[in-house]
């Protein structure tokens, strides 16, 4: 095997720490912005294609970075036109993206992690425990590898990262690839676009309530009691609902901007009418909408999904307490892309032995 170092991964770096990159070279820092175009807004691969560098520079990129691509390896689309990608990681690991068309726009639903440490006792992916954190170039580069693939490089569209992995559980790659979207020479995309989705790590929402790109909040609740949600989130066990709502309080909100609830509604479990009540209560005076998800059963996943009319029911009982709310419908269940249903079997490993980690 050859001891030599692998190529420094272009697009793990930031405009900035890439402008130091190429000044050390001694090359002009400026050319960055010219990277970074060529990279998110064309979505070039090969810097022998980045015709408006000099010959010199682009010998030097060649020689001395990489541009570290997921490659996709299966690509199933759904009769309601989700579709679901697996992308393979430079070591070999996969993780799944996938495009829902219209939801009312166009989302790209990403990964920050393979497989996730958080067990939810609902999720697939919870069933694989934590393979590795993705890199921020990883994260980043599902967007790169979705929006060539879909023909959407001029496109507007939202990201959720609500794939596989808690991004809060993998912070500081999660927020670099924040701030790569939202590079104006690149793909420039307002945080408002982009929505992170957490099932509640209190001391990194505590941090990320003073980032200075804010991404729309999603709090995976699922329940409106300690009780009830320490046998579905097992964190809770750790971070509990009172101390959550008490973070969603104090979190900096634009005006007119709410935080997402997510709420997944399984059968006999947590979709009574005293449930919503009791939720209703505990989302008073928080800035919140409530985006009720009836589970997508699977084999392996012990729920049933709600009735309809149980659903209905719950959902009035919210909107009567003044509450935002909507029911999310599910999108390539199929292709098993839907929420809660992404997972790569030959990575599975022990998520109970990693969440004691944690706790
Ligand atoms: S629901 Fe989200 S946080 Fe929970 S196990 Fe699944 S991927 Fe992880």
């Amino acid at each position: 095997m050859s001891s030599q170092a692998l190529p420094e991964d272009l697009v793990e770096l930031e405009r900035p720490a890439l402008e130091a990159a190429l000044e050390a070279r001694g090359h002009r820092g400026f050319h960055a912005r010219q990277i970074f175009g060529w990279v998110y807004r064309i979505g070039v691969t090969d810097v022998s294609s980045m015709t408006d560098l000099s010959r010199e520079l682009r010998a030097l990129l060649a020689a001395e970075f990489a541009i570290r691509t997921p490659a996709i390896v299966q690509r199933d689309k759904s009769v309601d036109g989700t579709e679901k990608f697996l992308l393979k990681l430079v070591d070999g690991r996969t993780v799944e993206s996938v495009f829902i068309p219209d939801t009312p726009s166009m989302t790209f639903c990403i990964s920050t992690q393979v497989g996730c440490a958080m067990a939810c006792a609902f999720c697939l992916t919870g069933r694989m425990g934590l393979v590795r954190n993705l890199t921020a170039g990883e994260i980043v580069g599902q967007v790169r590898v979705l929006a060539d693939a879909l023909h959407m490089r001029d496109v507007h569209f939202n990201i959720v990262l609500m794939g596989m992995g808690e991004p809060l559980h993998n912070y500081d790659a999660t927020m670099k690839a924040l701030r790569i979207l939202a590079d104006e020479h690149g793909f420039n995309m307002s945080p408002r676009r982009i929505t992170l989705s957490t099932v509640g790590i209190l001391p990194a929402l505590e941090k990320l309530a003073r980032e200075p790109i804010m991404p729309n909040l999603a709090i995976s609740l699922h329940a409106p009691t300690d009780a009830q949600r320490g046998d579905l989130v097992p964190l809770n066990r750790k971070y509990g609902v009172n101390d959550i709502i008490a973070v969603c309080k104090r979190f900096p909100l634009k005006r007119r901007h709410r935080i997402t609830f997510e709420y997944v509604l399984l059968a006999g479990v947590n979709d009574r009418p005293e449930d919503a009540r009791r939720l209703a209560k505990l989302l008073a005076g928080v800035k919140s909408k409530v985006n009720l998800i009836p589970l997508n059963a699977a084999p392996g996943i012990p729920f049933e999904r709600p009735s309809d009319d149980a659903i209905d029911r719950f959902a009035r009982v919210l909107a009567d307490h003044d509450l935002v709310v909507s029911v999310r419908k599910s999108r390539g269940r199929d292709i098993r892309a839907a929420c809660g249903q992404l997972i790569v079997e030959s990575e599975r490993k022990s998520a109970a032995q990693q969440l004691a980690v944690m706790m």
